[in-house]
């Protein structure tokens, strides 16, 4: 059961933003991992307080959780934090002040070299049906992984970063010309303040190594060419134990030899000999899941459809699937033996009299004919 959110925050259903951020900040610091380390409880109440933060401070979902409560912030798609990560990523300016006092997840330092690691783009072509049906995947990319030497700060196990000698922390150095200050970018920490006391040997301080990694990635059903997927600090990771970056996995959708697709609704074209289209009957048609039994209406016309439902591509959004759209592709028979010619011209004769009035454009063959007769000339047509 999920507690209350002003009650998790401590706060009345009326509080302010001020109130509700200095609530906040006070649990984030005393849950904090770096203050709690292994302490399940103190994980939980941490992820429990950034969850209440997230939808408090921000006024469309604080309203819908005031009128329908979790389950209604469940429904309008909120999911919450799944990772450390997002939480100091998400709060990032809360957290900041937490360097600020010296509370930081980095210890004891003000100023910090690191840097976030770059975004990756992984294009990854995938099957047809594996984009109607949903696949998981293992991607091999070449990236850069935390050190694991250092924990991925760059600095020998047991060192820490100091403050830069050549510009006391300032990241500048200044020169005076007459009244005027210069700053200009100071070269031995590079702007950052601090360098490293003993820099990690294992990636020479950058707290991070290249090699090759696999990510599994989980494709859900229905996407299509150009859906973009996107892992959460599955990046590179960051320089220093900056943030890492994340991992977009850009999907192209290889063709089918005899589906195709539009959004939801799959196509498929089955040849039906021209007799089963007269008489009707069950057809087989392939699905993506195999080869169903459809029932064929007597006197099917070329080209007619036949929907079955929930046998099309699920909405990325709703999971719901759309129809698949058999299309009746009624064959004729090229060469055919004498006898079969014989039964045609027998069931022509019979189609004569039969059709002779119903013909939609029978009134003109008409008129043509009587003109044909006057005229003395031979008919041109058959009957
Ligand atoms: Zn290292
Ligand atoms: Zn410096």
């Amino acid at each position: 059961m999920k507690r209350d959110y002003y009650e998790v925050l401590g706060v009345t259903r009326t509080a302010s933003q001020e109130e509700i951020k200095k609530a906040y900040r006070k649990l984030a610091f005393k849950y904090h991992p770096d203050r709690n380390p292994g302490d399940k409880t103190a994980e939980e109440k941490f992820k429990e307080a950034a969850e209440a933060y997230e939808v408090l401070r921000d006024p469309e979902k604080r309203r819908i959780y005031d009128l329908y409560g979790h389950g209604g912030l469940k429904s309008s798609g909120y999911q919450g934090f799944r990772s450390y990560h997002d939480i100091f990523s998400s709060f990032s300016d809360i957290f900041e002040e937490f360097f600020g006092f010296g509370f930081g997840g980095s210890g004891r330092r003000q100023r910090s070299s690191s840097q976030p690691g770059n975004d990756l783009l992984y294009r990854l072509t995938i099957s047809f049906e594996e984009a109607v049906l949903g696949t998981e995947k293992e991607l091999e990319i070449q990236t850069f992984v935390m050190c694991e030497h250092c924990g991925g700060k760059g600095a020998a196990p047991g060192t820490y970063e100091v403050t830069c000698p050549q510009c006391n922390g300032t990241g500048q150095l200044f020169q005076s010309h007459g009244f005027i200050r210069v700053g200009t970018t100071c070269g031995r920490c590079n702007g950052a303040g601090v360098i490293l006391q003993n820099p990690c040997h294992q990636c020479n301080g950058t707290g991070r190594v290249e090699t090759t990694k696999k990510v599994k990635v989980k494709i859900p059903a229905g996407v299509e060419t150009g859906t973009r997927l996107r892992l959460r600090g599955e990046g590179e990771w960051g320089y220093r134990g900056g943030t890492p970056g994340d991992l977009y996995v850009q999907l192209n959708v290889e063709p089918h030899e005899i589906f195709e697709r539009d959004g939801n609704t799959l196509f498929v074209k089955v040849p039906v000999h021209f007799v089963e289209a007269i008489l009707g009957g069950e057809i087989e048609v392939p699905t993506l899941e195999g080869i169903e039994k459809i029932r064929l209406e007597p006197g099917t016309q070329p080209g007619s459809v036949v929907r079955i439902p929930g046998k099309g591509a699920p909405s990325l959004r709703t999971g719901i699937r759309g129809d698949l759209v058999v299309e009746i592709d009624v064959q004729l028979p090229g060469k055919i033996s004498e006898r079969q010619k014989e039964l045609l011209k027998e069931f022509m004769e019979i189609e004569k009299s039969r059709s002779e009035k119903k013909t939609r454009w029978s009134w003109w063959k008409k008129r043509h004919k009587e003109k044909d007769q006057k005229e003395g000339k031979k008919s041109a047509f058959a009957f």
